[in-house]
This record gives structure tokens, C-alpha cells and sequence, in this order.
């Protein structure tokens, strides 16, 4: 178990037929602390796949170092680094069985004497012969008990015998993560692991991942594009985009006060409405010719932005169906998606045309064309100046979004 940070890391890929270099990371700052279950997410090509390389050792950072406690890893070989990595591909060995993928790490982890080696495999292969014929070696019924325990933590244990082609996508997954777990190694990396299972087994496997992390409490980085899988499996998340960290945090803080535009995109579903305001008056907000009141902390924040043009965001739930008044806003139903537990409405506002997206009740019946009324939800409002920086809070935003420590385990179980 060990606390991770990456301090200055870049990372540049050489050119390549006479393409031009690829910078990746740049001065990446991140810790990882002991314990914690960190989730990566950003878009397509940002840098996480290689981020989580340059940890395991598949690559080497250009500048900057990465630290496995306090030892700086990256000049040493991906074996002597104590992580181990779940790749979406699954990459078992085709031609071993459950039983000997879950184990390789183990059989390749300390260098042997060829008479050792002669030892070990003449057990192995005595595996299946009567017991009095068997070959013993202590080792090798170390490693078997140790692929028995960690194949009952994974209902994997009926499956030993099996090879990798006799598997499910679900119970390949389940062996790539008993190879992981099998080390006993101080950092998982897992790099979207649930991304080839279809819905429902990626909601079960999903279950057990954290289940086992919060039991082991061991330091794991995990790579997703599911928003599900962001919000519901860390203790934080990190957000990159074009080699940068955009913002690190719990994922109600992410979701709440997202500290620039980019991440209030990219978390949650649908994103975030925005919308084009201005700041006429301390505490107060002017969309187009509608004026709405702000509350705290932002109506003191809003002080340093007085007439400045900003950028509004306001979530799909916190606008409300309501009775026309001449303080909401007028808006017409372009599109309605029906979702079963809620309905999801496109509008267009009467001020200023924005298209806006609306958590409605789903047995409300609405047709494209109707004009509709939104009631605005004042602490749902949220500001970010013309860089695109939300601005800043002149108090903490509540108990809620504090600035908490993540809940980790007290001590290892492991
Ligand atoms: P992500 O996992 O976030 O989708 P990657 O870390 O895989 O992103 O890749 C980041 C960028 O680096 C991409 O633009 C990709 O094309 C480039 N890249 C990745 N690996 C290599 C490589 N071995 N050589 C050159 N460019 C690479
Ligand atoms: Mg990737």
C-alpha cells in the first residue's frame, strides 16, 4: 500500500514519419494518496492511457518523476514497481488456464535456482496425479492457496481448469482483475476494464471492483469515460483534458462547483445548460432582459464580475415545468426523450433562443411546438468568466461540497 505522485511529469512522444511530436502530459502535478480508489476520466486521446503506462513502466515520462511511496519509480523496470495493471483487452494468456493466469505474477516474481524451477514444475505438472505421487514444493502450494483465495473473492473458483476461450467477457475481466490482486501489489491501474461488458454485467462487475478496493485498500487509479462509473467508484476524480488537470476532487464537489467550463461539461448527463449573462448589480444576474436574483456564495462572488459578460451554467435539474409568471421563462418543447423514471426535454427560450435541456416528470405529456414555462432553481446557478475559470467563492460553498478529505480506510486489510 503506498500513497502516488506524479511532480512535473511531461510526456512527449517522438515524431513519427515525419509527423511532428505528440505532447501529452505537461508538468502533470497529481498524489494519489494511500488507500484511495482515484478515478480518471477526459476525453478521448487527453493523456490517461499514458498516464497510467508512464506509472506501470510501459513508458518513460520526458521529464518530471513519479513516486511509489517514497521511492521514485521511474527508472525501474515495470517488475521491481509493485503495481499491477487490468487493461480493457482483458490480455490473458490464451494457452493457460484460469487457474495459471490468476498465478503467473506470482510464479515470475522472484528469480529461481534452475533446480528450484526443475522442482516447481515437476509439481505443476504433477498437479493432477494422486497425492502420494506428487512432487512437493512449498512454494508451489503457496501460490495455489493463494489462487484459490483470490478466485473465491471472484466466484471464480468452479472456472479454474478453464482457458481463457472458454470464458465469458465478464469472467475473463474477472480473472484479469485475479491476476492484479494475486501480487498483492501496492497500486492497481485499471484502464477502462468494464468498457467490452455489455450493461448489465459492467453494473455487477462494477459493484465488485469497489467491494474489493474498499476491502484490500489498495492505491488504485482507474480510467473510465462512464459518467456512471466516475461519479459512483472513487474517492475523487480527476479531470484531464489536453495533458492538463482540469480539476481534482470528490465527485459531488466536480459536480457542483466544477471549476471551469470544461469540467462542468464533461460531468454529468446531459451536461450542464449555458448560457450568456451579465452581472447588473451585485447578487443579481441578467439573461437577456430577465433579471434573477443570485444566492449566496455566488451573489458575493458576483461583485468581482459587475458588468462583465459571463458564462452561466445552470444543471438540467434545476429547471422546473411551472405555471406561466412574469418572472420565469418562456420556452418552447423542441424534443422529449422519454427515459421511464424522468423525461428529458430540449427547449428553446423565447429570450435570446438558447436551447436548454429539462429533468421533467415523465407522465407529463408534451408534444414539440408547446410553450412551456421554467421555473429557475437559484442555487443551481453557477459563473464562469470569459476564460472559462468559475469565479471565485469568497466563503466555502457548504458542509456538502467542502473542501473534505476523502473517507479511506483507517488501516489495510490486506
Ligand atoms: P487516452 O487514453 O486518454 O485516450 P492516450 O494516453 O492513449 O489517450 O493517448 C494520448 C495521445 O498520445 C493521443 O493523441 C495518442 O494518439 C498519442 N499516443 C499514444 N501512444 C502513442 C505512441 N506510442 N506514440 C505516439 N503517440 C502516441
Ligand atoms: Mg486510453
Amino acid at each position: 500500500m503506498a500513497e502516488v505522485r506524479f511532480q512535473q511529469v511531461g510526456k512527449i512522444y517522438p515524431p513519427r514519419r515525419g509527423g511532428a511530436a505528440v505532447e501529452v502530459l505537461r508538468q502533470l502535478d497529481l498524489a494519489i494518496h494511500d488507500g484511495e480508489f482515484l478515478v480518471l476520466v477526459g476525453p478521448s486521446g487527453c493523456g490517461k492511457s499514458t498516464l497510467l503506462r508512464l506509472l506501470a513502466g510501459l513508458e518513460a515520462p520526458s521529464s518530471g518523476e513519479i513516486y511509489v511511496g517514497e521511492r521514485p519509480v521511474s527508472r525501474l523496470r515495470p517488475a521491481q514497481r509493485d503495481v499491477a495493471m487490468v487493461f480493457q483487452s482483458y490480455a490473458l494468456y490464451p494457452h493457460l488456464s484460469v487457474a495459471d493466469n490468476i498465478g503467473f505474477g506470482l510464479r515470475r516474481s522472484r528469480p529461481r535456482t534452475p533446480l528450484q524451477q526443475l522442482q516447481d514444475s515437476l509439481h505443476r505438472a504433477g498437479r493432477r496425479w494422486p497425492a502420494r505421487l506428487r512432487l512437493p514444493s512449498a512454494r508451489e502450494e503457496r501460490i495455489e492457496a493463494r489462487i484459490r483465495e483470490v478466485a473465491g473473492m471472484l466466484e471464480l473458483g468452479p472456472l479454474l481448469d478453464r482457458l481463457p476461450k472458454e470464458l465469458s467477457g465478464g469472467q475473463k475481466q474477472r480473472v484479469a482483475l485475479g491476476r492484479a490482486i494475486a501480487r498483492q501489489p501496492a497500486v492497481f491501474l485499471m484502464d477502462e476494464p468494464l468498457s467490452n461488458l455489455d450493461a448489465k454485467l459492467r453494473t455487477g462487475t462494477r459493484a465488485q471492483i469497489v467491494d474489493l478496493q474498499r476491502r484490500l485498500g489498495t492505491t488504485t487509479l482507474y480510467v473510465t469515460h462512464d459518467q456512471v462509473e466516475a461519479m459512483t467508484m472513487g474517492h475523487r476524480i480527476a479531470v484531464l483534458n489536453a495533458g492538463r488537470l482540469q480539476q481534482l476532487g470528490t465527485p459531488m464537489e466536480l459536480y457542483q462547483w466544477p471549476a471551469n467550463l470544461f469540467v462542468a461539461q464533461f460531468i454529468g448527463s446531459p451536461a450542464m445548460n449555458l448560457l450568456p449573462v451579465l452581472i447588473p448589480a451585485a447578487g443579481q444576474l441578467l439573461l437577456g432582459s430577465r433579471r434573477f436574483t443570485l444566492e449566496e456564495p455566488l451573489a458575493g462572488a458576483s461583485v468581482a464580475a459587475l458588468g462583465q459578460p459571463l458564462t452561466a451554467g445552470l444543471r438540467p435539474e434545476h429547471l422546473r415545468l411551472a405555471p406561466a409568471t412574469n418572472r420565469n421563462l418562456a420556452a418552447e418543447v423542441c424534443h422529449s426523450e422519454a427515459l421511464g423514471n424522468e423525461q428529458l426535454l430540449t427547449c428553446r427560450l423565447a429570450e435570446g433562443g438558447h436551447l436548454v435541456q429539462v429533468r421533467a416528470d415523465p407522465g407529463r405529456q408534451l408534444v414539440p411546438g408547446e410553450t412551456v414555462h421554467l421555473d429557475v432553481e437559484a442555487s443551481g446557478w453557477r459563473l464562469f468568466d470569459s476564460d472559462g475559470n468559475a469565479l471565485a467563492l469568497p466563503l466555502p460553498p457548504g458542509p456538502a461540497a467542502a473542501k473534505a478529505e476523502p473517507q479511506l480506510p483507517t488501516s489495510g486489510s490486506g
